[in-house]
């Protein structure tokens, strides 16, 4: 049994960054960007109206025109521009362009007076006041610099960056890859959701839980199989999983059981054991393997048949791993410190990670204990917001005790 920081330590240790692919701005979200990314263009791209009115030299309306409504200042209308259209005359003193928000401004002007603010007359277009130079104009590259960064590597695309891509003219992005995953279910007392319950047996919660995780890491489910608890099928099932997919995980049948076949089975296929059980509740039989296939790495987690576990183990070492190949730098579980709103009492020896609530107090966070903590049980984490990690050694936190909580993202 090895203790819970050496454990992550090992995985993260092993989990180099898988390569890179061009995917189109339609899958990019959520990817790593491989390199650094340069506009090729100015944004916008030529100076433009930002709102719809007139294109104007604004010296013209400098003029003292004296007071009253009489002493409009009168350009003349020589053109209507929209959106999309280019108007390629210069504009004289006197004279007036009609243009609509995101209508190139004609050379000669460097202002635009919005609609509401004219009467236009015929030909004539009055202007009531005096129009400051660049009035309503967005000038080229005033967002985006041609040859400007506009994307760091390592960054995550969300949806900002895209906007940005896609506003400087890339219909495609370089990011890291991520892994193929393949998910083998143990258990001979499974029964599938939607079927009758058959006496000794329980339903397969670990299926759809590693499903809905896994789409929320954004990575591909390549195949998911259930298998029976023979050594057999196992290792059968997993050769298969190892051509398919870089990352296998496990549930069930990795601990200390008459049936728990799970660690044989990866000997058999000649994985590496880096590690097997960790000091930590719930997750202890936590297993992880690693091998290379030809120069391909393999990943597998020997998560425990609990469901609990399951989802904890997830959050503390499979989202991490997956986070690390994929490129990501942050790839741990955000960690806050928050102050525990009642005692905790446990056995010394074995890290807790206790589901807690949490709630922010005058910039504060606290962290209230659930119920119902066991490995087996689900309902707690309906309320679960973060994992208080209550160390080994402790045996009695007090109400008030501070704690690092890892917040998780299911
Ligand atoms: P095991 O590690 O295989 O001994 O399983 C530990 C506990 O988790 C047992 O009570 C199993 O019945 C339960 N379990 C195993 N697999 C699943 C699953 N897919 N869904 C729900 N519970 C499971
Ligand atoms: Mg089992």
């Amino acid at each position: 049994m090895i203790p819970y920081e050496q454990a992550r330590k090992l995985v993260i240790e092993k989990a180099a960054v898988l390569g890179q692919e061009a995917v189109t701005l339609d899958e990019a979200l959520g990817r790593v960007a491989a390199r650094d990314i340069r506009s090729k263009i100015n944004v916008p791209p030529f100076r433009n109206s930002a709102m719809d009115g007139y294109a104007i030299r604004s010296e013209d309306t400098k003029r003292d025109t004296g007071k009253g409504v009489a002493n409009y200042i009168s350009l003349k209308l020589v053109a209507a521009q929209p959106a999309g259209d280019y108007f390629r005359k210069k504009i004289r003193s006197g004279e007036t362009v009609k243009v609509m928000t995101g209508a190139p401004v004609p050379a000669g002007a460097e202002a635009v007076v919005p609609l509401e603010e004219v009467e236009q007359r015929g030909g004539q277009v009055l202007v009531k006041r005096q129009i400051k130079p660049g009035e309503n104009i967005r000038e080229a590259g005033e967002d985006v610099k041609k040859g400007e960064i506009i994307i760091r590597q390592r960054s995550v695309l969300k949806t900002p960056e895209l906007g940005l891509l896609a506003a400087c003219g890339f219909n495609q992005v370089s990011v890291y890859r991520r892994p193929a995953v393949a998910v083998i279910i143990t258990g001979n007392e499974l029964c599938e959701p939607g079927e009758r319950l058959q006496p000794g047996k329980i339903y397969n919660s670990n299926a759809v839980i590693l499903k809905a995780l896994l789409k929320s890491s954004g990575v591909e489910l390549v195949s998911l199989e259930k298998v029976e608890d023979s050594l057999k099928s196992l290792i059968s099932a997993l050769k298969r999983a190892v051509k398919k997919a870089e990352l296998i995980i496990t549930t069930g049948g990795v601990s200390v059981g008459d049936y728990d076949l799970v660690k044989e089975a990866l000997e058999k296929i000649s994985a590496r054991k880096i590690f097997w059980q960790v000091a930590q509740k719930p997750a202890k039989p936590l297993a992880f393997y690693f091998l290379r296939q030809g120069q391909k790495p393999r990943w597998f987690f020997g998560l425990p048949g609990n469901p609990g576990a399951v989802m904890i183990a997830f959050e503390e070492y499979v989202r991490p791993l997956i986070k690390k190949v994929s490129g990501h730098e942050n790839f741990w579980p955000v960690e806050i410190e928050a102050s525990l709103t009642g005692p905790v009492k446990k056995k010394g020896g074995r890290l807790n990670f206790l589901r807690v609530n949490l709630e922010n107090k005058n910039g504060e966070w606290l962290a209230r204990p659930l119920g119902k903590q066991e490995s087996g049980m689900m309902t707690s984490f309906r309320m679960t917001r973060g994992l208080a990690l209550i160390p080994a050694e402790a045996e009695f936190l007090p109400e008030g005790t501070k704690v690092k909580v890892h917040l998780v993202e299911w």
